[in-house]
């Protein structure tokens, strides 16, 4: 890890496990992943298709509960809650980005983000110039006022990414970011999506395909058939991970 944070960690699983039941038996698609995410730390989770990588992200998102195992949100855990106290918890310390951005058409840019300030009754002067700065920094201080239906895929990225940091969570979430993304611009949104990352000290983590955008991370978790199999840290050792993974050096499972 990139940042010694000892005494709390926003995030922290243990033994998280989630099985599904199909009709050839049972799919373990996520198994025992534990794991520690530290403020300002931005972590990626990598892995081929159907490893678990957006089962694993909507359980940290409170949107799927774990079969066994804990979720430690600033030291709370989310799988011991009822529902209503859970979906609390989401509203005010997670913010999220999947692939499909879920914007709401109706609304504009700077509306959409603001939305996430007036869901935690929190939309206020400051709130509403945060709003407009943070659309400014990801490129889109001309589009404000546009509706989300007029923007390009990217720019509806980015919003949706403005959106996800806006109320001040502890833990960020983001299903691959980029997917919509030319590589210049895919680049650019994860380096500004970083450095926020970093200055607001929120726990982030990204799904990638793109092995490029681990450039931009502190930290690579590796999954494959739902455990963690690999952690890279580093910024030589994420390259040599980046650059065919032969080289880097394995730092083991961060199973307690
Ligand atoms: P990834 O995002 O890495 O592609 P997923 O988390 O989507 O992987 O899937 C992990 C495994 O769990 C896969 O084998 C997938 O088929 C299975 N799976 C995911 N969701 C369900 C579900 N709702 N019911 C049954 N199996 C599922
Ligand atoms: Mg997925």
């Amino acid at each position: 890890m990139s940042k010694k944070f000892n005494e709390h960690f926003p995030l922290e699983t243990v033994s998280v496990i989630k099985t599904y039941q199909n009709d050839f038996g049972t799919i373990q698609a996520v198994d025992n992943v534990s794991l520690q995410v530290a403020p300002g730390e931005f972590v990626a989770l990598v892995g081929p298709s159907g490893s678990g990588k957006t089962t694993m992200l909507s359980i940290l998102a409170a949107l799927l509960q774990p079969t066994s195992g804990k979720i430690l949100l600033d030291g709370e855990d989310l799988s011991a809650m009822d529902d209503a106290t859970r979906v609390a918890m989401r509203r005010e310390k997670i913010g999220f980005t999947f692939q499909a951005n879920n914007l709401i058409p109706y609304l504009t840019a700077v509306e959409n983000v603001e939305l996430m300030l007036r869901l935690n009754n929190k939309l206020d002067k400051a709130g509403k110039l945060r709003a407009r700065e943070l659309l400014a920094r990801l490129g889109l201080g001309e589009r404000l006022n546009n509706l989300t239906g007029q923007l390009s895929g990217g720019q509806q990225q980015r919003v949706a990414i403005a959106r996800a940091l806006i109320h001040e969570p502890s833990l960020v979430l983001a299903d691959e970011p980029t997917a919509s993304l030319d590589t210049e611009r895919a680049f650019q949104v994860v380096e500004t999506f970083a450095g926020l990352i970093h200055e607001q000290e929120r726990a982030g983590i990204m799904v990638t395909h793109d092995l490029r955008m681990c450039e931009y991370v502190d930290r690579v978790l590796q999954m494959q058939d739902g455990r963690l199999v690999g952690v890279y840290s580093g910024s030589r050792n994420i390259k040599a991970f980046i650059n065919g993974g032969q080289n880097a050096a394995w730092e083991g499972s961060t199973k307690q």
